[in-house]
């Protein structure tokens, strides 16, 4: 195929289907033919590779193209231009189109340079006041080859092909994000308003000669023009990237939102670069203000509880080691929220926050996780006695009394201590495992840290299977009472028993309230064991002599739920049981635990008719004014007083105190835990009313008490027969 067809077929490949040729498209395919035109001639002295390429008929194709060419030689001569190109350059039509100096006609024009690494340069030239032209020019092997647009005539010729239809033109021009057509180069063809607004210019024409006469960097991140031509080289377009860019005017620095895409040829080659750009300043604004409210805790400016989590993750994440995490809960905050109100909650809760944040190093880090429960963070950590230091620190800090608004309040904190990687090697079990050891130092009593050790966990899992089989035991009637004798102190005789739990488990056995009552009560299971317990002890105290009492232990969830006074009704009604014969037996924590609530549960119980007794009595509070408050019929003396009377000189004095105490108030006295016949004869010999122990039987299965007692029963029946009645009491 001869030269210039083939040259010919690709200058029509150059027109796209508004009859319009891209300029950058025109440059290549000239350049490249003239280049090897320049080759297939340069063995020759003449004629040069120009003439020869205008004698192959390319001179009449320029003259039908509507933009103005030239071929410019390296000493600033025009090799030939077109007809179009003298018209912009203000020449006649007869002026000679080869060989004037350019520096005559257009100065401004002649000292374009293409400069730098690019064989391209763009750019708008003022030809007279107010005449503004484009100027595309190429380096060509031995000059340039210019191209020439009356910038203001090209307007609406590219508008005309820009956008077809009228009402597109408006979306255009009234869209508040950034419409824009580039040519691949990246020289902007048109602008819509929103755009030439956002980078500072009041008009397409300021905003398009500004961008020509200076090229400036878009992007703030430099790696991001590399990234941009990434996806649009690898999946023709860009969707929704996010970039920080500078306002071409002011450098202002803006996030953006763009969208971009190619604008192929028939063959698929790029000749336009479209898209749209819209302001992400809000979007960021807001994003970054919700990662701000993630990151803290509102009320105590604290981190949270996911900045907490991040940041363990990170660490682990690091392979960062030797660190320790602490969670804090505090001791007797829920009291303040209810006397005091939530607002004064929130008071102490930000006192606290900021006394527990003074006892940090920098680099360690404070979270509250969420109502009075938070959590240390601490790095670099060298020793367990530096971990226990801290934990000392926080422990003695917390538990000094606060001033807020005018209270003098008493908090106090447990710990819980868990080290990475030995005590947990991911974030979640790591905190789990913290938890644990708080756990343990909130069941200890409070102001106190534990540090997790594995029995903890193997602890958790026993719990949390006895609870699981706790709950059908009550339907597979695993739970029994042991009934253990009461008697008179001065005669032996039994007045009474008191009712003992028992769980006839179906692998472990027999097992003691030790193992399942505290349990139960953490589960919330205790209230419905409790009045099983009050039922079971009824029906079989109606079937024992009208002078037999029988006493139910109660725990401080079924104190305080109204279901014990159901209970308890619909036993006596069904039993026709006495009231008088049933004692109930709570301890001074029971009451404790329900203060305020106390008095109501009280005279509920005592409307009932039935009898109080206080369990226990001298290893609590030992308040005397409960023995006052609440009128018990009983006090239960605790067997660890029973037990060291002998030996330990205070505890006989205890002993015999609350037996003074006891006949001052008209209250019986019963002592628990004999065990011998030396501590029976001094409990006798000091007054004691009612005795209870090992020495006069252990508690036993209802049979077997039974029998017991109708044996004890005939014994006295002969010795009355033989001595005569004794005194009864009780
Ligand atoms: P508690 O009410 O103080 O019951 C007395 C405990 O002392 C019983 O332990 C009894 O077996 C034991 N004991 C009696 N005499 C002696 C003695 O001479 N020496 C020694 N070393 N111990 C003696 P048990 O049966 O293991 O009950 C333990 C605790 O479990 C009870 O203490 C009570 O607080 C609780 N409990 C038992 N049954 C129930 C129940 O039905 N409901 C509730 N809420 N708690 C119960
Ligand atoms: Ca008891
Ligand atoms: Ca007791």
């Amino acid at each position: 195929m001869p030269i210039h067809k083939r040259l010919q077929q690709q200058l029509l490949d150059a027109i796209d289907e508004n009859g319009e040729t891209s300029r950058a498209v025109l440059l290549d395919l000239v350049s490249s033919t003239y280049e090897q035109l320049e080759k297939k001639f340069a063995r020759w002295e003449k004629p040069n590779g120009e003439s020869e390429l205008l004698s192959l008929g390319f001179a009449e194709f320029l003259e039908t193209i509507q933009c103005g060419i030239l071929f410019i030689d390296s000493d600033g001569k025009v090799g030939h231009c077109n007809k179009v190109a003298l018209e912009i350059l203000g020449l006649n039509a007869k002026s000679p189109r080869k060989a004037f100096s350019l520096k005559q006609v257009m100065p401004k024009l002649a000292s374009l340079k293409i400069t730098g690494k690019s064989d391209r340069s763009v750019a708008e030239i003022e030809v007279a006041p107010g005449k503004l032209i484009s100027v595309h020019a190429r380096r060509a092997a031995s000059g340039m080859i210019v191209t020439l647009k009356d910038a203001e005539a090209a307007a609406p010729i590219r508008n005309a092909s820009f956008m077809v239809a009228e009402e597109y033109q408006s979306l255009f021009e009234n869209a508040t994000c950034g419409i824009y057509r580039d040519g691949v180069d990246g020289s902007p063809i048109r602008s819509n308003p929103a755009l030439v607004k956002f980078n500072g210019y009041s008009s397409e024409a300021e905003y398009r000669k500004a961008v020509a006469g200076s090229y400036t960097s878009w992007y703030v991140d430099p790696a991001r023009p590399a990234h941009f031509h990434h996806l649009m080289k690898t999946q023709g377009c860009v969707k929704d990237l996010v970039s920080e860019v500078y306002t071409h005017r002011t450098r202002e620095k803006v996030w953006i939102t763009e969208n971009a895409w190619y604008v192929r040829n028939e063959a698929g080659v790029p000749i336009y670069i479209e898209g749209t750009i819209q302001d992400a300043s809000e979007r960021i604004a807001t994003l970054a203000i919700i990662e701000q409210q993630a990151n803290l805790d509102s009320l105590t400016g604290l981190a949270s509880r996911h900045k907490f989590l991040n940041t363990l993750e990170s660490m682990i994440k690091d392979g960062k080691s030797g660190f320790t995490v602490y969670s804090i809960d505090l001791d007797r905050f829920k009291p303040i929220n209810d006397i005091y109100g939530h607002a004064m909650g929130d008071l102490v809760l930000r006192t606290l926050a900021t006394k527990l944040q003074s006892l940090l190093r920098e680099g360690d880090l404070i979270a509250r996780l969420g109502g009075d429960e938070f959590a240390i963070l601490q790095s670099d950590v060298v020793s367990e006695a530096g971990v226990a230091e801290l934990a000392c620190k926080i422990v003695a800090e917390m538990r000094k009394p606060i001033w807020v608004q005018g209270h003098n309040l008493l908090v106090g904190s447990s710990i819980g201590i868990a080290t990475f990687p030995n005590q947990g090697n991911d974030a979640a079990a790591l905190l789990g495992n913290a938890d644990l050891a708080l756990y343990k130092a909130k069941k200890s009593g409070g102001n106190t840290f534990a540090m997790f050790d594995a029995q903890l966990r193997s602890g958790l899992q026993h719990r949390l299977n006895v609870e699981e089989e706790l709950k059908s035991a009550l339907a597979q009637n695993e739970l029994v009472l042991f009934y253990q004798p009461i008697v008179v102190a001065s005669t032996g005789a039994i007045q009474g028993y008191e009712a003992l739990m028992r769980w006839q488990h179906p692998i472990r056995g027999l097992l003691p309230p030790s193992e399942f009552i505290q349990i139960a009560e953490d589960a919330g299971l205790m209230t419905e064991l409790g009045n099983w317990a009050i039922k079971s002890a009824c029906q079989q105290a109606a079937a024992l002599p009208s002078d037999i009492k029988i006493a139910v232990n109660v725990s401080a969830s079924q104190f305080r739920s109204a279901s014990i006074l159901e209970a308890l009704r619909s036993s006596l009604e069904e039993t026709g049981l006495d009231p008088s014969r049933l004692v109930l037996e709570v301890t001074e924590s029971v009451i404790l635990a329900n203060e305020a609530i106390a008095d109501t549960i009280h005279a509920n119980l005592r409307e009932m008719g039935v009898l109080l007794a206080l369990d226990d009595f001298g290893t609590g509070y030992s308040s005397l004014s409960y023995l006052q408050r609440f009128k018990f019929d009983k006090v239960k003396i605790d067997r660890s007083f029973v037990n060291g009377m002998s030996e330990i000189p205070a505890n006989l004095a205890i002993v015999r105190a609350i037996i003074g105490i006891g006949h001052d108030l008209g209250i019986k006295i019963i002592a628990e835990g004999v065990e011998n016949e030396m501590q029976a004869e001094k409990l006798i010999a000091e007054g004691c009313t009612l005795l209870q122990g090992y020495y006069y039987g252990k508690p036993k299965p209802y049979s077997e008490a039974m029998a017991d007692l109708a044996v004890k029963r005939l014994h006295i029946h002969e010795s009355v027969v033989q001595n005569g009645p004794a005194r009864a009491q009780g």
